[in-house]
């Protein structure tokens, strides 16, 4: 085919769905996702697989202890995954889940292949098992007790396939020299170089003790276990059997946590070789973000979420922080603090005052249009070099997933347009000939800068640069300009400035941290009030210090997704171990709902039978401590503490049902 772009597929990990998403798995999907990015504006296609590994043992599990069929478990998960990826703009272009149809047979196949070629083989698995929990104990030894209920194992033997993994310690150990940028970064190449070395065990690949997997066709009760089945949806994801037709196999680049390195390196290049399939290119193995140096885990309490960061400071700011905290491939330390306070200095005080100030100059001096340089001056020249040596550097870091230093560079840029301006003070000069030239080639210099890293940094900052890029006039989407055809010079002149948007409003330091961790507890704890009418106030602070960053304004369509109509309190009533809410049963015209409102310490229940109010009635059921909602009663926040005061219908006696627009 003519001019068929060049191919490019990158993975995250199948991600483990025993949880919900936190900031590690946040960490690698925006990585990917912004190689994605930086890709497609390199002229790739580009496919980014993600996805949620639904078998085993602990889903079993966790589905029982849910009381609800597995199948309706994972699918749930998977649901919640999913939309925290779409939702975070960071959505897969291939979303695999392991009990798709797609990748069940791909594993099957796989199998198929590898036993044909010899390299499977039927043995007896010995190992300690908890007969409560109906699992083996990895690495336990008889007499060790159940690490989950703490009762004694027992040895048990079971019939397993096995994978001939020794036969491939030469074959691998020759790929790696062969391919040395197999495994990145170096160190954990070394590591994986020894560990073969060191002599391969064969693997046992299949179970019969565990129910909830793919089965072995024709050898039930086998089922595929853990790294057989989780690593072939990378294959699954882009054909499986029919991988050709797509032309995304070989995958160019996985990115796996440091933890899971050697399943990555080893088995599964041994599993494609054994199958005769073409091996990946890369595997990169990043560092974890620590909280107070120690590893980030549900059980320590030390856990941190994306979507409060999100809400609170804009995923942008969540993404540049991510990219430019920590060198990639190292571990780094997590703080909320540094999260605020990069965001104030390098987005609110770095690009986002750039833009507003010289897009605001152009506006009072040149009638909101792109002035057209006059003579130049050799600090104009020296600016012009800042950039045009930005845009090779940072391009050249980015391509070898140096993020920190290729975001250095551009930031180094944007404070050399801020010392430019500072010298060069276009504000003060006057209205003479010779003053509005000067003027002109001062703003258009720092606009063309502006325009040079705006391009350069949007693989990181999708919608912010998005934004400067809409506000600087310039034509088409952002994500189509072509990097490799960037240079210094190609701003036009005469052209209209678009629509300004609030790109990084600064925050307050102190309030921003509470605010995100008060949504962190509440996605954590869901089952704790307040919530519903009470929620917290926005920040809006005296003095202009703080502001949160404005929402994104939404059109009418989104506002009539919200169902609210006129309702009126039958019944209220205090609940046992929840001080601040009430349960109230509400009488919408169609029915009369179950509803809990936060508002039991400004409210007394029985003042409250016959009172109407407002209600959101098409908002999902949940439970407030146990007691199940459906609804939401809508009331103003008043005040430091967020006092609820419920909205009403004072004038007139309104229907009940009347729905509000
Ligand atoms: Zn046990």
């Amino acid at each position: 085919m003519p001019n068929e772009k060049p191919k490019f597929y990158l993975t995250t990990p199948i991600y483990y769905t025993n949880g919900l998403p936190h900031i590690g798995h946040t960490y690698t999907t925006v990585i990917a996702d912004a190689i994605r990015r930086y890709k497609r504006m390199r002229g790739y296609e580009v496919v980014m697989t993600t996805g949620t590994d639904e078998h085993g043992v602990n889903v079993e599990r966790a589905a029982q202890k849910a009381g609800i069929p597995e199948s309706e478990y994972v699918a749930r998960m998977a649901v919640a995954w999913k939309a925290l990826w779409d939702e975070l703009g960071i959505p897969a272009d291939e979303f695999i889940r392991t009990t798709d149809i797609r990748h069940v047979r791909t594993v099957q196949w796989l199998f198929k292949l590898c036993k044909e070629n010899g390299y499977v083989y039927k043995g007896n698995y010995t190992g300690q098992y908890c007969i409560y929990d109906n699992a083996f104990v990895t690495d336990a030894k008889p007499g060790d007790n159940c690490p989950d209920c703490g009762r004694p194992t027992e040895t048990v033997t079971e019939e397993n396939y096995y994978f001939k993994l020794s036969a491939f310690q030469k074959p691998l150990l020759d790929f790696y020299k062969k391919n040395p940028h197999f495994i990145q970064p170096e160190t954990r190449k070394n590591e994986i170089i020894s560990f073969v070395e060191g002599g391969l065990k064969d693997l046992s690949i299949t179970r019969t003790t565990v129910r909830w997997g793919i089965p072995v066709p024709g050898e039930e009760p086998h089922v595929f276990y853990v790294w057989f089945d989780a690593l072939t949806a990378y294959l699954s994801a882009v054909g499986g059997p029919d991988y050709e037709k797509r032309g995304f196999w070989p995958c160019d680049l996985h990115l796996v946590g440091k933890d899971i390195i050697r399943f990555h390196s080893v088995y599964w290049p041994a599993f494609l070789m054994a199958a005769m399939l073409p091996v990946p290119k890369q595997v990169w193995a990043h560092g974890w973000f620590l909280m107070d140096a120690s590893k980030m885990s549900k059980s320590k309490g030390n856990v941190v979420l994306p979507r409060p960061i999100a809400n609170m400071l804009g995923m942008d700011a969540m993404r540049y922080f991510l990219m430019r905290e920590v060198v990639f491939g190292q571990d780094g330390n997590f703080s909320y603090d540094a999260l605020v306070t990069r965001y104030n200095s390098d987005l609110a005080n770095g690009l986002g005052n750039l833009a507003s100030r010289t897009a605001a100059m152009i506006e009072k001096n040149f009638g909101g249009q792109i002035p057209k340089p006059g003579p130049r001056l050799p600090q104009d020249d020296a600016l012009a070099k800042v950039a045009s040596e930005a845009i090779g550097e940072a391009l050249d870091r980015f391509e070898k997933f140096e993020f920190a230093r290729s975001l250095e560079t551009i930031w180094a840029a944007i404070t050399a347009a801020d010392k430019y301006l500072t010298s060069e003070q276009p504000w003060a000069m006057g209205d003479s000939e010779a003053d509005t030239q000067r003027k002109a080639t001062v703003l258009w210099t720092t606009t063309e800068l502006l325009r040079v890293v705006t391009v350069l940094a949007h693989p990181v900052l999708p919608d912010s640069t998005a934004k400067v890029w809409t506000l600087l006039g310039q034509p088409g989407r952002i994500s189509a300009v072509e990097l490799d055809g960037l240079r210094w010079g190609q701003l036009v002149a005469r052209v209209q400035l678009g629509k300004a948007q609030a790109l990084f409003p600064r925050v307050d330091k102190q309030e921003a941290i509470e605010r995100i961790e008060s949504m962190a507890n509440e996605e954590l704890n869901p089952t704790q009030p307040p919530a519903q009418a009470a929620a917290p106030a926005p920040a809006a602070t005296a003095g202009g210090a703080a502001a949160a960053p404005a929402p994104e304004k939404i059109g009418i369509e989104d506002f009539t997704k919200v169902e609210m109509r006129v309702g009126q309190i039958k019944t209220a009533e205090r609940i046992v171990g929840a001080d601040k809410l009430l349960k109230l049963t509400v009488d919408i015209g169609t029915e009369i709902r179950q509803i809990c409102a936060g508002i039991a310490q400004f409210y007394e229940p029985e003042k409250l039978i016959g009172r109407k109010v407002a209600v959101v009635v098409n908002l999902a059921p949940r439970k407030l401590r146990g007691v199940e909602s459906n609804g939401m009663i809508v009331a103003a926040s008043v005040g430091p503490e967020g006092r609820p005061v419920l909205a009403g219908f004072p004038d007139e006696d309104v229907e009940i049902g009347a729905r509000l627009k």
